[in-house]
């Protein structure tokens, strides 16, 4: 059969992705495992024959923006009987039952650590719910990766699930207890990766930092030691890791930050608030001092480094001296950017229940606090201008000769290149901060 036929006879997959990183690798892995079984990518879900949503619980009302997506799909099933639907990811894991309950529409349902089954389920060799939390390995079953040449930045999944219990987080019961996935298995993907063209490696889990195991040397490694075997890699020329809680961020990481050149001067460290009183609330298990000082220990390891966060507003009791501790720790530390969420009650987390801030209060302190941050990301950007950085290019830019890739820092930049190529790493001097992203010009 020629290649044109082949693709005429493959079945169409069309997966939309809710949420952070570590989803996005996850639909990857997914399309990788539907791949085997024939399927083929396609962005038009109207030309789909099996539609995969890739849930995230994070976010405010995730069930019910699952339910309502859910109901748009009812015209394409009616039209498409054979049309395929599965809901994977944490709702999920969390809603189970209830999905098939409420919506019949739906196929199948697999959580986060079964979705390497997705093929035998479609076969209907396998249940069409599946969200236990299996003792096998799913990286064991899944399908060698296939990266194209044109993606030189790649994820790489090392840990899952997270044992911290934060008052307000659903992941330690969606994605389940720390996994750490072997030395070899990481070191033999990432090796993969880069033999495929991909340059830049960033390592995923919710709770990244806190990975270890067993090493080559047979030592007990950490997520310090993990990295500089990665940065071995001939070819491999950036890593970044994300999401990293404080109480993990050990010497050898801290070390790391100021020994290996390939690990990027950019750090993801969630604080949540500032206040004593809230983080002991939030179960958070460190207090703004520690933090802080934390802070200062990584900053004397690297000075350079761009550091972002996560807040949570208006967690419940938070008072207006609370919030104003949480300002005053953002003054501190100055960061490069940071994701900041109003608190709203997950179900199934021990702050479910707790008194609410009054609504129009926490509204007023998130937006006071995204105006310091909006300053700070500012500052940053504004900092780049006149710098030499390095700029992984990623994609073509809209305008005639120009290409888009990440700074160091992660940046966005613009840059007129029409000689250059998607996976060029090019030295580039900054010459513009725009709203979101950076203007730069070859060196
Ligand atoms: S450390 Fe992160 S993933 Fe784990 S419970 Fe806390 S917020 Fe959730």
């Amino acid at each position: 059969m020629t290649q044109d036929a082949t693709q005429k006879a493959a079945k169409k997959l069309f997966i939309k992705t809710y949420g952070c990183q570590m989803n996005v690798y996850d639909s990857q892995r997914m399309a990788e495992a539907m791949g085997a079984e024939g399927y083929v990518l396609t962005e038009d879900q109207s030309d789909a024959d099996m539609v995969l949503l890739n849930t995230c619980h994070i976010r405010e009302k995730a069930a019910e923006k699952l339910y309502s997506d859910l109901g748009r799909l009812k015209p394409l099933k009616a039209e498409k009987p054979d049309l395929k639907i599965g809901v994977a990811g944490c709702v999920a894991q969390a809603e189970g039952e209830e999905i098939v309950r409420r919506m019949p529409l739906v196929d199948l349902v697999v959580g986060p650590q079964t979705y390497h089954r997705l093929p035998q389920m479609l076969r209907g060799e396998a249940p069409k719910i599946l969200t236990e939390f299996p003792e096998e390995d799913k990286f064991d079953h899944l399908p060698e990766r296939k990266v194209t040449r044109r993606a030189p930045a790649a994820f790489l999944t090392v840990q899952e699930g997270c044992d911290k219990f934060c008052a307000f987080c659903v992941v330690p019961y969606t994605r389940g207890a720390e996994v750490s996935r072997p030395v070899e298995r990481i070191l033999r993907e990432a090796r993969d990766l880069v033999a495929r063209g991909v340059r830049e490696i960033t390592l995923l889990g919710q709770n990244v930092n806190g990975w270890h195991g067993l090493g080559e040397d047979g030592r007990e490694w950490g997520f310090g030691r993990l990295i500089r075997a990665i940065a071995e890699i001939d070819g491999l020329d950036r890593i970044r890791y994300t999401t990293s809680h404080p109480n993990d961020m050990a010497d050898d990481l801290i070390a790391a930050h100021r020994d290996i050149p390939a690990l990027m001067p950019y750090l993801h460290l969630p604080v949540q608030s500032g206040s004593d009183r809230i983080l002991k609330a939030m179960n958070r298990k460190h207090t703004a001092d520690q933090y802080l000082r934390l802070i200062d220990r990584i900053k004397d390891a690297r000075p350079d480094i761009l550091l972002t966060s996560d807040f949570i507003v208006g967690f419940p009791g938070e008072t207006d001296q609370d919030h104003a501790d949480t300002l005053r720790l953002i003054e501190q530390v100055g960061f490069g950017t940071a994701f900041s969420f109003k608190y709203s009650p997950r179900p199934g987390t021990p702050a479910y229940d707790r008194p609410e801030v009054d609504s129009a209060v926490a509204d007023a302190r998130l937006q006071e606090l995204q105006a310091l941050l909006s300053r700070q990301q500012k500052a940053a950007q504004e900092g780049m201008v006149g710098r030499s950085l390095g700029v992984l290019f990623e994609k073509q830019g809209r305008l005639p000769g120009q290409m888009v890739g990440k700074s160091d820092y992660l940046h966005s930049v613009f840059v007129e290149a029409p000689d250059a190529q998607i996976g060029d790493l090019v030295q580039v001097r900054i010459v513009e901060s725009a709203a979101n992203s950076l203007r730069g010009e070859l060196i």
